[in-house]
């Protein structure tokens, strides 16, 4: 049996930074503002524990698997280290919506590396 999907049945999502990363769109939707401060566990960004971190810009945006990730530059409120952030997530896709994590979501999903 053959099946036609019209636009609306694809799964594809659109990633994209907007306004020089101040946003992440996700299909043409503004979903992600770089100016929340996220909470990032100890050891990969800076030795606070935890960290948070005011975010500056947004670099890239990708999907790993079903996670939602983006390349970013912050600065740690703490001791004022700037640095870039990689593959922070930042939300999922779920049955072709994304959900965002929220600032307050990611700090057990960014684990030291063993
Ligand atoms: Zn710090």
């Amino acid at each position: 049996m053959e099946t036609r999907r019209g636009p609306t049945g694809r799964m594809t999502i659109a990633l994209r930074t907007l306004d020089d990363g101040a946003w992440i769109s996700v299909n043409d939707s503004r979903q992600v503002s770089v100016s929340d401060v996220w909470t990032l566990s100890r050891g990969v960004f800076c030795d606070c524990e935890p960290a948070y971190i005011l975010l500056e810009g947004f670099v890239d945006v990708g999907v790993d698997g079903s996670i939602v990730t983006a390349d970013a530059v912050g600065q740690c409120l703490d001791c004022g280290t700037r640095d870039s952030i990689d593959r922070l997530p930042i939300g999922r896709i779920v049955g072709g919506e994304f959900e965002p994590y929220g600032p307050e979501g990611v700090q057990s999903l960014v684990e030291p590396e063993r």
